[in-house]
C-alpha cells in the first residue's frame, strides 16, 4: 500500500487550496493529492463566459500546473473510504493509506435526473452555464435569439452558487435590452424552491432586475422532462395543498441547472450524513464522528452557501486545525463562519455583491462606501471581472491567504495560535 502523512481527495478549488495552505504552513510536510482530472476549472468564470465577457479558456488550467510543488499527485479516483483503517481505496483497487485525510471531491451534477436532457444538451437551444463545453453555447444562443421565449431553470438546493440560474438569466436579458429586442423576448424563470434568493436582504434589489427585465417568476417549479426538438419542457409543481401538478411550457432557448447531490462514492460511505454530503462539525470543519478526516467545499454538509468563496475561506481554516491536531503548531483551533458569497450579475457591467455566513449573517469584506453588497455597484463588477480571477489562481491556489485569515474558534476566542 501507498501512504502520505496527508491524502487530500479532490483538486478543485477547496482540495488545491488545502494543499497549498498546509505546504506554506508546513513545507516538508508529506501530502498526496488524488484526482482523476487532467484539467482544473475556475467555475466562477462560467457565468462570463455564458455572459460574452470571458472566453472558456480564461477558466481552464492543467491541474500539472496546480498541484503545489512537493504534493505527490495520485492521478486516479477514489473509489471508496475506510475510515477505520485509515486508508481510501482507489478504483482499480489500489489503497493508500493515511494518518490524515481532507476530503474535498465537490458535487455531482444529475444531468440523467431529468428526462431527455442529456440527449439535447448543446442542441436545440437547450444549453447550461454548469458544463465547460456548453456556456459558450448559452453566449451563441443569446446573441442569435431575436424574439420568442427564454427559459431559466433552477433545481432543489443545495446547489453550487446558488445564484448562478439567475445570473444567466440577468446577463441574457440586459443584452436583449441593449439591443432593444427584450420586447420581443418572453423571459420565465421556473425555480424548484419558494424564494428567489436565500438571504432575504439581496431579493428587494434583484427584484427590481426582474420587473426591469419583465422576467416571470414561477416558484415551487422543478424540471422534470424535456423534448429538445419539440422545444417544450415539463414540470412539476408543488401546489399549496401539498400535492403537484404537471405543468408544460415551450421555449426557443432553455438555460438548464441540473439537480446536484453529494458523488456517490461519498453517499455510499461511512463519511456521509444521511443526505449524503459529508458530514463535519461546521465550524471546526472535522469530520463530526471520525478522527482525523476534515472535509470542505461543495461535498460537506455545513450549511453554507456552495462556494468557491466559501472554499477559500475554509481552506486554511482546515489547514490549521489539521496541523494543530498532528502537533505542529501549538495554540487554539480556528472557526469558520459559514462564509460564501455569489456576485448577482444583474447587468453587465454591474454586481450585487451577496456576502454571508452561518444563518444568512451578512459579512462584507469591504467597508460600504467602497462595495455596499445590497446595491448593485462597478464596483463590485470590477472586483468579479479583474479582481477574483487573480486572487483565485495567483493567492487561494497558491496558499497565500489574502482575505482568508482564519479567526480563533469559538474555545480560543481572543487567543492567537503559535
Ligand atoms: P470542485 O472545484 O468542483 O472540484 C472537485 C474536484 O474533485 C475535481 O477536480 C474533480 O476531478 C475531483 N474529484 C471528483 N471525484 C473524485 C474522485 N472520485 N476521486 C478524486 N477526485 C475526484 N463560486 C463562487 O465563489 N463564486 C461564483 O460566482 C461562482 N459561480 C459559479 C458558477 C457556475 C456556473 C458554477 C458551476 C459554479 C460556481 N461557483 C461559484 C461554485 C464553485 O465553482 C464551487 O463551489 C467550487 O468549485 C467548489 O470547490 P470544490 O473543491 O468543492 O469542488
Amino acid at each position: 500500500d501507498l501512504f502520505h502523512s496527508v491524502v487530500v481527495v479532490g483538486g478543485g478549488a477547496g482540495g488545491i487550496a488545502v494543499a497549498a495552505s498546509l505546504k506554506a504552513r508546513r513545507p516538508d510536510l508529506d501530502i498526496a493529492l488524488i484526482d482523476p482530472a487532467d484539467m482544473h476549472y475556475y467555475q466562477p468564470g462560467w457565468t462570463m463566459v455564458g455572459g460574452g465577457i470571458f472566453s472558456p479558456a480564461e477558466t481552464a488550467r492543467t491541474m500539472a500546473s496546480l498541484i503545489p510543488a512537493g504534493v505527490r499527485w495520485i492521478k486516479a479516483a477514489v473509489a471508496a473510504f475506510e475510515p477505520e483503517r485509515k486508508a481510501v481505496v482507489l478504483e482499480g483497487c489500489r489503497v493508500v493509506r493515511y494518518d490524515r485525510l481532507v476530503v474535498a471531491p465537490g458535487l455531482s451534477l444529475d444531468w440523467s435526473g431529468i428526462d431527455g436532457l442529456p440527449e439535447t444538451l448543446g442542441r436545440n437551444g437547450v444549453t447550461s452555464n454548469y458544463r465547460y463545453d456548453l456556456a459558450p453555447y448559452t453566449w451563441d444562443l443569446v446573441q442569435n435569439l431575436r424574439a420568442g421565449r427564454a427559459v431559466f431553470t433552477q433545481p432543489p438546493m443545495p446547489i453550487k452558487c446558488a445564484g448562478a440560474p439567475q445570473k444567466a438569466m440577468y446577463l441574457s436579458a440586459d443584452h436583449w435590452l441593449r439591443r432593444g429586442r427584450l420586447k420581443d423576448i418572453d423571459i420565465a424563470f421556473y425555480n424548484a424552491g419558494a424564494v428567489l434568493f436565500g438571504v432575504k436582504d439581496y431579493v428587494a434589489p434583484l427584484m427590481e432586475y426582474v420587473r426591469r427585465y419583465d422576467a416571470q417568476l414561477h416558484f415551487q417549479h422543478r424540471l422534470t422532462r424535456i423534448d429538445g426538438p419539440g422545444r417544450r419542457a415539463w414540470f412539476t409543481r408543488t401546489t399549496g395543498d401539498g400535492g403537484t401538478e404537471t405543468v408544460e411550457t415551450d421555449f426557443d432557448i432553455i438555460h438548464v441547472v441540473p439537480p446536484q447531490r453529494a458523488p456517490d462514492f461519498v453517499r455510499a460511505s461511512p463519511l456521509a450524513d444521511a443526505g449524503g454530503w459529508v458530514e463535519v462539525d461546521p465550524a471546526s470543519l472535522r469530520h463530526a464522528r471520525h478522527p482525523g478526516i476534515y472535509a470542505l467545499g461543495d461535498v460537506t454538509n455545513a450549511p453554507n452557501a456552495k462556494t468557491a468563496a466559501a472554499a477559500r475561506k475554509q481552506a486554511p481554516v482546515v489547514a490549521h486545525n489539521l496541523l494543530l491536531d498532528m502537533g505542529y503548531l501549538r495554540g487554539d483551533e480556528v472557526a469558520y463562519d459559514g462564509y460564501g458569497s455569489c456576485p448577482l450579475t444583474v447587468e453587465r457591467g454591474k454586481i450585487l455583491l451577496a456576502e454571508f455566513g452561518y444563518g444568512g449573517k451578512l459579512l462584507p469584506s469591504f467597508p460600504a462606501w467602497l462595495i455596499d453588497g445590497t446595491k448593485p455597484s462597478h464596483m463590485a463588477w470590477l472586483l468579479k471581472e479583474r479582481m477574483l480571477p487573480p486572487i483565485y489562481w495567483k493567492a487561494m491556489l497558491k496558499g497565500r491567504e489574502w482575505m482568508a485569515t482564519p479567526r480563533p474558534g469559538p474555545q480560543g476566542a481572543g487567543k492567537r495560535a503559535a
